[in-house]
């Protein structure tokens, strides 16, 4: 296993000319025909037409052949790399049922060994679909590991730009004693942190994994530390029905206006969801700097709503997409998130004009980096922006172009990404991953997966059919 950052560093950063049938900038340069991206030291330093770039710069190697698509990377603004490595189990749960009997027994047993290899493979499935920045909140409750700081690792090495944070809950069965009190996980937020300062693509948020799985105390001194230290924070928000309820319940109030009331939206947040939204939350979430991270492919596995997502950027907030955790989704394939979100607003709406193709590639990237606050740095290509190029060309899907936009949307898949850089290195060429090797990932995944679900009792409890040897 190699130490954190040298898988990155065996892949240096290149001077390229990158170039497609169509650069669709998400920026100032609108869509280019027969376009090219000039990368180097990591950054982007011009965006115009091949020929004329190709001109000036006749030194210069030229990766793509002049079809297919170079669109920025994309951007998955919400997953859980906790359940990288327990897909396809519980499918025909609620929300609620699937935290109690999948992710709680889980969480249980997850270690930093885990957090990291998980992320390893989760990071090749999300290169070879496009995406370049991850959002994670990784959720556990295992007293005797900072198991959160794997993730860190994980990504560095896998040289796929994050933010991380720990989704900690230490109510999440109500009745059940904590697992932890608020000094154990304000010691891992702190590692954590301290972890995401020391990485170069990695940064640090603080999660709340939901207001309900945590106690009043924890509420409380999340808010805290969050306005002490200037912290951003990660959570999830009116993913379904019985959060209203079981939080009117507790509190009197909606989950938003909670939140509103303990002080959270005084720093910047984003929240997974946003499905139950009243009018009166959307003004609150408009108000502050809230962001909403829609996740169509996991709201439709658990049956838990449809997002009103043209509703809430009509009231100028900032929404992303994204994949939600392996578990829940079940895999983390960015372009069937992306498909996914165009989908369900059409069909909800039985509107097929309700959200357009260049709506859903924005939020897909540059509305996705603003939810982050990276905007600055990635989401768009544009001259001075980091080097985050998703190249799409040698595959059928991505062959007959008469709309570039409409056919990376509905059309796309990970069959056609060929090429992939982050901070100008190249983390997936012809297809394949660079900084992890898929193959090997997956034999040692298998093995990690198999522990997991014995020591998790999931095998036991018939949800897993692994581990039985
Ligand atoms: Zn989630």
């Amino acid at each position: 296993m190699p130490n954190a950052r040298t898988a990155a560093d065996r892949v240096p950063r290149e001077e390229v000319l990158v170039r497609a049938a169509w650069v669709l900038t998400v920026g100032p340069g609108g869509e280019i025909e027969d376009g090219a991206v000039h990368v180097r030291d990591g950054r982007i330093v011009e965006v115009g037409g091949y020929r004329e770039l190709r001109g000036r710069l006749p030194g210069l190697p030229v990766e793509g052949d002049g079809t297919g698509l170079l669109i920025p990377g994309l951007v998955n603004t919400h997953t859980h790399l906790s359940e990288a490595l327990a897909t396809g189990m519980g499918s025909e749960l609620t929300l609620f049922e699937w935290g109690e009997r999948i992710v709680g027994p889980l969480g249980s047993v997850l270690t930093a060994e885990d957090a990291r290899e998980g992320t390893r493979l989760r990071a090749v499935e999300m290169l070879l679909s496009g995406v370049t920045t991850v959002n994670d909140m990784f959720v556990h409750g295992n007293p005797d590991d900072l198991a959160s700081v794997g993730v860190v690792a994980g990504l560095e090495e896998a040289s796929l730009r994050g933010v991380v944070s720990f989704g900690a809950e230490d109510a999440a069965i109500p009745g059940a004693p904590p697992w932890a009190d608020v000094d154990r996980v304000m010691a891992e937020q702190d590692a954590l942190a301290q972890a995401c300062a020391a990485a170069e693509l990695v940064s640090f948020r603080y999660g709340i994994g939901t207001l309900l799985g945590q106690s009043d105390a924890l509420l409380e001194a999340g808010a805290d530390v969050c306005r002490d230290r200037g912290w951003a924070v990660h959570t999830h928000l009116a993913e379904v029905r019985e959060e209203l309820v079981a939080a009117a319940q507790r509190w009197g109030r909606r989950t938003i206006p909670h939140a509103l009331a303990l002080g959270l939206f005084d720093r910047p947040l984003i929240a997974g969801h946003g499905v139950w939204v009243t009018e009166a939350d959307i003004e609150i979430l408009a108000a502050h700097e809230v962001a909403i991270a829609h996740n169509p492919v996991a709201n439709m596995i658990l049956g838990s709503g449809v997002c009103p997502v043209p509703r809430l950027r009509s009231a100028g907030i900032s929404v992303g997409i994204g994949t939600d955790g392996a578990a829940s989704n079940d895999g983390q394939d960015m372009l069937q998130a992306v498909k996914a979100a165009a989908l369900l607003q059409k069909v909800h709406a039985l509107d097929p004009s309700v959200i357009d193709a260049p709506t859903v590639l924005r939020m897909a990237t540059l509305d996705g980096a603003r939810a982050l606050g990276l905007d600055h740095l990635v989401g768009s290509l544009e001259p001075g922006k980091r080097a985050d190029l998703v190249l799409l060309q040698d595959s059928v899907c991505v062959s007959v172009l008469h709309d570039p936009c409409g056919q990376l949307v509905y059309g796309a898949s990970p069959r056609a990404v060929r090429s992939v850089w982050v901070d100008g290195r190249r983390v997936v060429a012809d297809h394949a991953c660079t900084t992890v090797d898929e193959a090997e990932q997956i034999a040692r995944s298998r093995a990690l997966a198999a522990r997991l679900a014995q020591a998790s009792g999931l095998h036991e409890s018939g949800f897993s059919r692994l581990g039985s040897t």
